[in-house]
């Protein structure tokens, strides 16, 4: 801290759940995807990466392309970025500042309050209803910059096209971000309305449903306004974001998106034998549109149950604020692991 200037002498970095060395667990932590990257897309990105000793294409045109069909918009609508973190970085950066703050849930994805502190922003938390659900009334001309993520996390609760939509058209003067990292899990997305409004940012990203966390690849959709304000964002920050490697890989992803549709059936399908499961031996089971699930047991902390999933090889995570500290987030995984965690948890509360 001795040199650290005193703008960031209070700032609370996110912390990243745990990713430990000391022994193999099942990890159910961080809401990665159970299975690998798809070969076809690994033997493209062999044989297609750029030149390594050649700057990347900053503007990342072929993926860009694959991506303006696939969600039919223009190559002027999509921003790609280095995860979406560094996506909802940039709408910080862009769309906030000491006049207009920012607007999110009480019980939603912890980066967002990172980044209005980094960024000195003054920012409003409007509590979830009391089933964790978000009342969209609530931010109805809310006055500033909103972030939310649909599916929200840690819940997995989702909001209707139509609620959006109100959301959206009620604040006209605010962007609007919709964080639709989940939404290849069962919800609808939004981004049919950005050539309604010009409002919207919603920001996507490769690290859950498309296998590649490790990859870093995010990116924004919304109008040619809002994604040249952006672009204004990395070409001041860091103009090859993307690097040659995972933009190869993220083009042979999306050549394979079967492979993408297989796994997401497969996530949604062990996240529902989960919940039944779960709910048939007493857990609460909040209703998840995610690749994760949001549950508790009566008399039971969520720090305890952690602990003794993690005794048991698990790792899940707990949130220990206030309203949240019952709880635990389950990652769905592989089937096998699935059915090991209903194993472990019929254990511990027989005990
Ligand atoms: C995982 C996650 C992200 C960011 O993921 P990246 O790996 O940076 O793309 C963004 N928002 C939410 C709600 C997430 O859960």
């Amino acid at each position: 801290m001795k040199y650290l200037s005193y703008r960031h002498r209070d700032l609370n970095a996110y912390v990243p759940g745990e990713q430990p060395q000391d022994r193999e667990y099942i990890k159910l932590n961080t809401n990665e995807n159970p299975f690998p990257v798809s070969k076809k897309a690994l033997a493209y990105a062999a044989e297609n990466t750029k030149a390594l000793h050649l700057y990347p294409d900053p503007d990342c045109r072929e993926l860009t392309e694959l991506l303006s069909k696939k969600y039919s918009v223009s190559n002027e609508e999509i921003i790609l970025t280095n995860g979406s973190d560094e996506l909802l970085s940039f709408a910080f950066m862009a769309f906030c500042d000491e006049k207009k703050g920012a607007v999110m849930p009480d019980i939603t994805y912890g980066f967002y309050e990172v980044f209005a502190k980094l960024y000195n922003i003054k920012y409003r938390r409007i509590p979830l209803k009391d089933d964790f659900s978000i009342s969209c009334e609530d931010y109805v001309n809310a006055g500033g910059t909103i972030f939310l993520a649909n599916p929200n996390a840690p819940t997995g609760r989702v909001l209707g096209l139509s609620e959006i939509e109100k959301i959206v058209a009620s604040n006209p003067d605010n962007v609007v971000v919709i964080d639709e990292a989940y939404i290849d899990f069962g919800a609808d997305s939004c981004v049919s309305l950005i050539h309604k409004y010009d409002n919207l940012l919603v920001s996507m990203t490769f690290s859950k449903s498309r296998s590649m966390a490790g990859g870093r690849l995010g990116f924004g959709i919304g109008c040619k306004d809002i994604i040249q304000d952006l672009n204004k964002m990395k070409y001041s920050t860091n103009p090859y974001n993307v690097n040659s490697m995972t933009a190869a890989l993220g083009i042979g992803i999306l050549k394979d998106e079967e492979y993408t549709e297989k796994n997401c059936r497969a996530v949604i399908s062990n996240r529902n034998m989960l919940s039944d499961a779960l709910q048939n031996i007493g857990f609460d089971v909040i209703p998840s549109y995610g690749n994760f699930v949001f549950v508790r047991y009566e008399g039971l902390s969520g720090e305890g149950l952690y602990l003794e999933l993690k005794k048991r090889g698990i790792l899940v995570r707990y949130f220990n604020s206030e309203r949240t500290k019952d709880y635990i987030r389950i990652t769905i995984g592989s089937l096998e692991n699935t059915e090991i965690l209903i194993a472990e948890l019929k254990n511990i509360i027989k005990n």
